[in-house]
């Protein structure tokens, strides 16, 4: 597969430098072609702005969603933005790697995502109809392709357990995994997810780092998330609530939003340190 790997962390002799490393390694030494972005070293521009459209006359005002649309239309996105899609469209799979900071990505990252996805690429994508709701949650451009996250978190698992405090990892990471990389397409895999990163020792790097090249080679088979597809039929159109008969009726939250019906695992594979 073609792969390309966005990388977000400030140093290079990181923890999170060190496992980048070891990652990419195991997917070449699996066959895999790797394209690096590394948002710190590249010094990515992580802000929406008027300089993103070059076309927008000074005296226009800046819509976000217009002007992406229109300098998407146009090839008039910045040279680093196009250069980003030009990945994007190259790579059969996005593998984001990035630590947790305030439960978040770090705010690179977001910038990333915020410039590059840009309406008629990742959103605004497809017609509505009455029995579709435009490409999104599973289809879309990059629809077929896989993705993943590989995270590491100061916190321990238990804290991020179903009933832990910081509140379950799988919801933590909803935004990101359904809102970010599902809705333009992506199958989504579960993530790999390091917990208590701040208190490793370099006896503790070794199992670690193994546990992420197995991950790595499965990464081209592993099943996805099944989150439900929008169009697939379990969502009422155009209100988009998942139909009464589905769950629980009380039910509420993300889980909803993935079939356990379906032959697919969102079983977490963690190392914890
Ligand atoms: P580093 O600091 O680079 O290293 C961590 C440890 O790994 C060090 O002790 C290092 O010696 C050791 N290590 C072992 N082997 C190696 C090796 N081969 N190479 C390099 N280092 C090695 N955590 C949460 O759980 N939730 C949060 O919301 C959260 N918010 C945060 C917000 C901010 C602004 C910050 C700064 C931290 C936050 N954290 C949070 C903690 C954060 O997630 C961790 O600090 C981070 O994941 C650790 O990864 P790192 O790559 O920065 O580790």
């Amino acid at each position: 597969m073609k792969i390309l790997f966005v990388f977000a962390h400030p140093e290079q002799r990181s923890l999170t430098g060190a496992l980048r490393d070891v990652a990419i390694k195991e997917l070449e030494a699996q066959g895999h072609e790797v394209r690096l972005t590394d948002l710190y070293a590249d010094g990515w521009k992580s802000e929406v702005d008027r300089a993103d459209f070059p076309l927008l006359r000074p005296e226009e005002r800046l819509k976000p969603v217009t002007a992406s649309h229109d300098a998407y239309a146009q090839d008039a996105l910045t040279g680093d933005v196009k250069a980003e899609i030009e990945k994007l469209l190259w790579a059969d799979a996005l593998i984001l790697h990035f630590p947790l900071w305030w439960f978040a990505m770090p705010a690179i990252l977001k910038g990333w995502v915020d410039r590059v996805f840009a309406y008629g690429l990742a959103y605004g994508v497809g017609e509505h109809s009455e029995k579709r709701w435009g490409d999104r949650y599973g289809e879309g451009t990059f629809a077929g392709k896989r993705a993943m996250l590989i995270v590491t978190a100061g916190g321990w698992a238990e804290h991020y357990a179903p009933r832990g405090v910081n509140g379950p990892i799988d919801d933590l990471l909803f935004p990101i995994n359904h809102g970010i990389l599902y809705y333009p397409g992506y199958d989504v895999l579960p993530p790999f997810v390091v917990y208590r990163a701040d208190k490793l020792d370099e006896a503790g790097f070794a199992p670690i780092a193994e546990d992420l090249r197995e991950r790595m080679r499965s990464f081209a088979t592993i099943a996805p998330i099944a989150y439900r597809r929008q169009n697939g039929g379990d969502y009422l159109i155009p209100s988009m609530q998942l139909r009464p008969e589905i769950g629980d009726p009380g039910a509420t939250g993300f889980a909803l939003h993935v079939d356990e019906g379906k032959p697919a695992s969102r079983t977490l594979i963690s190392a914890v340190g």
